[in-house]
C-alpha cells in the first residue's frame, strides 16, 4: 500500500458547527494544507450558495470562489469573491469569442454580490458554468503528471475508468468555462475532468462529498503511478552521489553570492537553498539535462520558476567548482540569450516588455537547488514549485513521456496582459527590499531595534550574537513581526576567527549574500587606569577592536566577491571621540573602531563599499550593558542612585532628551540605505547633543 496517499482530514464534529461559507473555507484549507494537492497560491475552490440579496431581500444564488491572489491553504472567508450567479450566466450572451477573453474579465466586477471588495479571479468562469454546487480546481502533482504526459487523454481513461473526463489545454477564461459546462452536462456520470498540461477539476453537490471526491481521484492517480513506476529506474537512473554536507555548504556559500552579483542588475535577488530528497534525486540523475531543457509544464509552476531552470555544470566527482565559476559569466549570458530568443520568437504586438531574463532555478548535481527572486518568500516558494515540477516529471516519465507546454502557449501565459496588470498593481518595493543585513550583537537593545528598523524597510536580517538564549528570543520577535522568511540567526563570538568566517558564510547560505553590515556587538567596562587589569584591557580590545576587524575583513571579502557594493556601519561611542575618566580600555577600543571604519571607507570606495560610524550615548532602555555593573559604576561615578541615571543623562544632554535604541536604529538605517548614498568615512553622533563630542 502506498504511503503517499492523502488522508481524509474531514472532522464531522467540527464541520457540524459551520455555516455554508465556513464549510467552503474548511474544505479549501484542508485541501490546501498539503502541497501535493495544490501548490502555494495555486488552484481554487467554490460553492454556489443560497443567500439573501441585500437589494431585493429575495434569496439568490451566489458563487463563492477563491478571489484573485489567494491561497486555499491559508485563506479566510475574506479571500473569497462573491458574485451573483444569474449575472454571471448573463455574461455568456456578451461573450464574443476566445480572442476577447481579456475584455470579458472587466465585466466580472459588475457581477459582485454584497459589495465584496475581493477581486474575482480569471478562473471564475471555470466554476460558474459547471452545473454542480461545489467545485475544486487543484494542481495535484500526481494528476499533473498525467496531464503533462504525451498520451494524457488515454491515460486519463485507463486510470479513472471513465469517471473523469479530459479536455485539451486551454487558457482559463469563458471558453474553458463553457467547455467544462458542455462536458459535464453531456456526461452526467463524470466526477471531474483532467485539463491537459494543467490540472484537475472535481465536483459534487455536497461540500464533504466534493472534498472526498477530490481526495479519492488524486489517490487513484497516485496509486496508479506508483504501480506503473514500480521497479523502473527513476529519471534514467543515478549518475552522481550527493556530496557530504560540509562540502555542499562550501559549494553553495561560494556560488550564491557570485550568482547574486551577476543577476541582480535589474533587481536585487535573494536566494534560497533546497536540498530535499526529491531535488537530490533529480539533480543526481542521468536525465537531468534532458528533462530540465523541456521546462515546467503547469502554468502555475512556470510563472514562478521560469520555464527552464539553469543547470550548473558542476561535476561532484571532479569537484570542478573553479571551472564552473570561471565560466559562470558565459553560461549565464547563454541563458539570458536563450530567454531573449524565446521572447523575440513569441512576442505579440501588444506584449509587455521583456522581464528579467535571468534564471530563477539553479540545479547543481551532487548539491541541490538554488532559487533566486525579489524576496526570500518568493525565492523559497519558487523552489517549492520546482519540487512540484520534479514530482510531475517523475510521475509522467515513469508511465509515459513528459511533455512541456508548447512555447507560444507558455509565452501567452507568462506575458498575459492580465498577469502584467497584476504585476503593475503590486505595491512599490520598500527601500531595503532585496537587501541582506547582518547585525552583530543582534540580541541586544540597539541590535534588535536596528534589525526591526531594517526589516521594516524590507531587508532580510541575519542576527548574530554570543548569547544563544536571547538570540532565539530576538529572532522570534523578528519573525513574529515580519514573517518567517525575514530573519535567520547564528550564534557566534566576534572574537573567534572561525566563528566569524562561519557566520559570514551563513549570510550567503541563508539569503544568498550580503549588503549591509552592522557591527554592533559590544560590552562596556569601567575602571581607573591603575585598576585596569590586562584581562579587562584585552577583553575590550578583543570584542570591540579585534572583533570588529574580523567581521569587517570577512564581510569585506564577501562584498567584494559579490561585486554589488555594500555598506558597513560601525556602532562606536562618544567615548571613541572623547576620553572618559575611568574607562580607558573601553575608550581606546571604541576609538580603534572609528579608525577602522575610516580605513574600510578608503579601501571600499573603489568597490562601492561605504563605511560609516554611529555613536550612541547613554541608551539605557533595552540595553543589557546598562543592566549590569556598568550602570552601578556610572551611577557611583556621578554619586547617584541607578534609578536617577536616565534623568541625569537627559539633563546632561544639550537637547534635554533621552536617547532610545530606536533613535540609534534610525541613524543606522540612514547609513545603510541610499539616503546616504554619497556619504562614507563619516560619523553621526546620536546623543541628544553633547558638545565635547562634536566631530571636527
Ligand atoms: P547590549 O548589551 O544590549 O547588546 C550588545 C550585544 O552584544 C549583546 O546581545 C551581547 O550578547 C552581544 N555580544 C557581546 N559580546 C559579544 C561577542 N563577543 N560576540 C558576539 N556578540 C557579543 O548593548 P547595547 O546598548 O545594545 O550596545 C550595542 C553597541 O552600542 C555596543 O557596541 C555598545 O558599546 C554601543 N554603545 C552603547 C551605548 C549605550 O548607551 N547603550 C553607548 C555607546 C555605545
Amino acid at each position: 500500500m502506498s504511503t503517499n496517499l492523502l488522508a481524509n482530514l474531514w472532522n464531522d464534529a467540527d464541520a457540524s458547527l459551520m455555516s455554508e461559507p465556513e464549510l467552503l473555507q474548511y474544505r479549501s484549507n484542508l485541501l490546501g494544507s498539503d502541497m501535493r494537492v495544490t501548490n502555494y497560491g495555486g488552484g481554487n475552490t467554490s460553492a454556489k450558495l443560497q443567500m439573501d440579496d441585500p437589494l431585493t431581500g429575495q434569496t439568490t444564488t451566489v458563487l463563492w470562489v477563491k478571489g484573485s491572489g489567494g491561497d486555499i491553504g491559508s485563506m479566510g472567508l475574506a479571500g473569497f469573491s462573491t458574485l451573483y450567479l444569474d449575472k454571471l450566466n448573463q455574461l455568456l450572451s456578451l461573450y464574443p469569442g476566445v480572442e476577447f477573453e481579456d475584455e470579458m474579465v472587466a465585466y466580472l466586477p459588475h457581477c459582485t454580490f454584497n459589495l465584496n471588495s475581493r477581486a474575482a479571479s480569471i478562473d471564475t468562469p471555470l466554476h460558474a458554468y459547471l452545473p454542480y454546487l461545489h467545485v475544486d480546481h487543484l494542481h495535484p502533482d500526481a494528476v499533473i503528471a498525467i496531464a503533462a504526459s504525451k498520451n494524457s487523454q488515454q491515460l486519463t481513461e485507463d486510470i479513472f475508468n471513465g469517471e473523469i473526463g479530459w479536455l485539451p489545454w486551454r487558457r482559463p477564461g469563458f471558453q474553458l468555462g463553457m467547455d467544462l459546462h458542455k462536458i459535464a452536462t453531456e456526461n452526467p456520470h463524470l466526477k471531474g475532468v483532467v485539463l491537459e498540461s494543467h490540472g484537475l477539476f472535481t465536483w459534487a453537490n455536497d461540500n464533504k462529498e466534493c472534498y472526498l471526491n477530490s481526495l479519492n481521484i488524486i489517490n487513484k492517480a497516485q496509486i496508479w503511478l506508483e504501480q506503473q513506476g514500480a521497479g523502473k529506474a527513476v529519471f534514467g537512473g543515478k549518475r552522481f552521489n550527493t556530496i557530504p554536507e560540509d562540502k555542499r555548504r562550501q559549494v553553495v556559500s561560494r556560488l550564491m553570492p557570485l550568482i547574486r552579483g551577476k543577476t541582480s542588475e535589474k533587481q536585487r535577488q535573494i536566494g534560497h537553498f533546497n536540498a530535499c530528497d526529491e531535488v537530490l534525486q533529480f539533480v543526481n540523475s542521468m536525465d537531468l539535462e534532458r528533462l530540465a531543457k523541456l521546462g515546467t509544464s503547469c502554468p502555475d509552476h512556470f510563472l514562478r520558476t521560469k520555464i527552464r531552470p539553469f543547470v550548473v555544470a558542476y561535476d561532484p566527482q571532479k569537484d570542478n567548482l573553479d571551472e564552473v565559476i570561471e565560466s559562470l559569466d558565459r553560461s549565464l549570458a547563454d541563458y539570458r540569450d536563450d530567454y531573449a530568443g524565446y521572447y523575440q520568437r513569441c512576442k505579440r504586438d501588444n506584449s509587455p516588455a521583456m522581464r528579467d531574463p535571468n534564471p530563477v532555478i539553479y540545479l547543481i548535481p551532487g548539491v541541490g537547488m538554488l532559487s533566486f527572486a525579489k524576496d526570500k518568500a518568493t525565492a523559497r516558494i519558487a523552489g517549492e514549485f520546482y519540487v512540484n515540477a520534479i514530482n510531475v516529471m517523475r510521475g509522467a516519465n515513469s508511465v509515459s513521456e513528459y511533455v512541456g507546454l508548447p512555447e507560444q502557449e507558455a509565452f501567452d501565459i507568462e506575458y498575459w496582459l492580465l498577469e502584467e496588470a497584476k504585476l503593475q498593481r503590486m505595491p512599490k518595493p520598500k527601500s531595503l527590499a532585496g537587501h541582506i543585513a547582518l547585525v552583530t550583537g543582534g540580541a541586544g537593545g540597539i541590535g534588535l531595534a536596528t534589525a526591526k528598523r531594517l526589516a521594516t524597510e524590507g531587508a532580510n536580517i541575519v542576527l548574530m550574537d554570543i548569547d544563544e538564549e536571547t538570540l532565539a528570543v530576538a529572532k522570534n520577535e523578528l519573525t513574529n513581526e515580519f514573517g518567517k522568511d525575514c530573519a535567520s540567526s547564528i550564534k557566534m563570538d566576534v572574537t573567534h576567527e572561525e566563528d566569524v568566517v562561519r557566520a559570514i558564510k551563513h549570510c550567503a547560505l541563508a539569503f544568498g549574500g550580503l549588503d549591509i553590515v552592522v557591527s554592533n556587538a559590544g560590552i562596556a567596562s569601567s575602571a581607573p587606569l591603575e585598576e585596569t587589569s590586562l584581562e579587562l584591557w584585552n577583553k575590550n580590545q578583543s570584542i570591540l577592536s579585534t572583533g570588529y576587524f574580523l567581521v569587517a575583513r570577512e564581510a569585506f571579502a564577501l562584498l567584494k566577491q559579490q561585486n554589488m557594493g555594500g555598506n558597513m556601519v560601525f556602532i562606536a561611542s562618544k567615548n571613541g571621540l572623547v576620553a572618559s575618566a575611568n574607562a580607558s580600555a573601553y575608550c581606546v577600543a571604541k576609538a580603534a573602531e572609528i579608525q577602522l571604519s575610516r580605513c574600510v571607507a578608503l579601501e571600499g570606495a573603489p568597490l562601492g563599499i561605504r563605511s560609516n560610524v554611529v555613536n550612541p550615548d547613554a541608551v539605557l532602555r533595552g540595553s543589557k550593558i546598562w543592566t549590569g555593573k556598568w550602570k552601578e559604576e556610572r551611577a557611583s561615578a556621578y554619586q547617584l542612585s541607578t534609578d536617577d541615571l536616565e534623568e541625569h543623562y537627559r539633563q546632561r544632554s544639550m537637547l534635554k532628551l533621552n536617547v532610545l535604541p530606536e533613535d540609534i536604529a534610525e541613524a543606522i538605517y540612514f547609513f545603510a540605505s541610499d539616503a546616504s548614498a554619497k556619504s562614507t568615512g563619516n560619523i553621526l553622533n546620536v546623543d541628544a547633543g553633547h558638545a565635547p563630542s562634536f566631530t571636527r
